[in-house]
């Protein structure tokens, strides 16, 4: 079956993190959508409770929509590593939580390496994978995962962008995703190739 389209002029976007929602909006000046933050409008984030990035990011979009009656746009990504059984996978931005409840993506690429060394034999190979759902108030959702293939590196290079960026080399290239700039990043990431699959579903390009 076609995917549904979005013929709406009003998008929210169910996310509360400013860097997403401008990437987002920015992402979809073109189609000449009005996006609004879930924050702006007061909803609450739900529990991310799925067991699957798409789960996750279903669960959101559908809480935003039903509660606000506008179609909305949510995300869930992160980075899964072949030789921890896909690891930290949904539990990406939870590996980076440290004591005192503040996040620490540093901390967090050594735990993955620290985990890695206790499996010399285990491959070194990630992915970064980001699940996009846009969901109505019907219910009705639509649902697409982007990937980009890579491998770990350490010690860690880079200080561009966020997260697990310093730590990724993505197939093929001689840079990790925290040496790139930011738009070479854009045009290979795992969020670019989920967002090629949105807009060719549900978008009239
Ligand atoms: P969430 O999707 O907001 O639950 O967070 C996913 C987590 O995965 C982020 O906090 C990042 O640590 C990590 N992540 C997702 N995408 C990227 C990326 O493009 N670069 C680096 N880390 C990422």
């Amino acid at each position: 079956m076609p995917a549904r389209k979005f013929q709406d002029s009003k998008l929210v976007i169910a996310s509360h993190n400013r860097g997403k929602l401008v990437e987002i909006a920015d992402l979809l000046a073109q189609f000449h959508v009005e996006t609004v933050g879930a924050g702006d409008l007061g909803l609450i984030e739900p529990e991310e409770t799925g067991s699957t990035f798409i789960a996750n990011a279903e669960l959101k979009a559908l809480a935003s929509a039903t509660v606000s009656g506008l179609p909305a746009l949510a995300d869930d990504s992160g980075l899964a590593v072949d030789g921890l059984d896909g690891a930290p996978g949904i539990y990406s931005a939870r590996w980076a939580q440290t004591q005192t409840g503040q996040r620490d993506f540093t901390f967090a690429m050594h735990k993955v390496h620290m985990a890695l060394e206790q499996k010399p034999d285990a491959p070194r190979t990630a992915s970064f994978i980001c699940a996009l759902s846009l969901a109505w108030p019907d219910g009705h959702v639509e649902s697409f995962e982007g990937k980009v293939d890579g491998t770990l590196v350490w010690p860690l290079r880079g200080s561009n962008g966020f997260g697990y960026d310093a730590m990724f080399l993505p197939l093929g290239g001689d840079l990790t995703f925290g040496e790139m700039q930011p738009d070479a990043k854009h045009a290979i990431s795992h969020r670019a190739d989920a967002f090629r699959q949105l807009v060719e579903q549900c978008f009239e390009v």
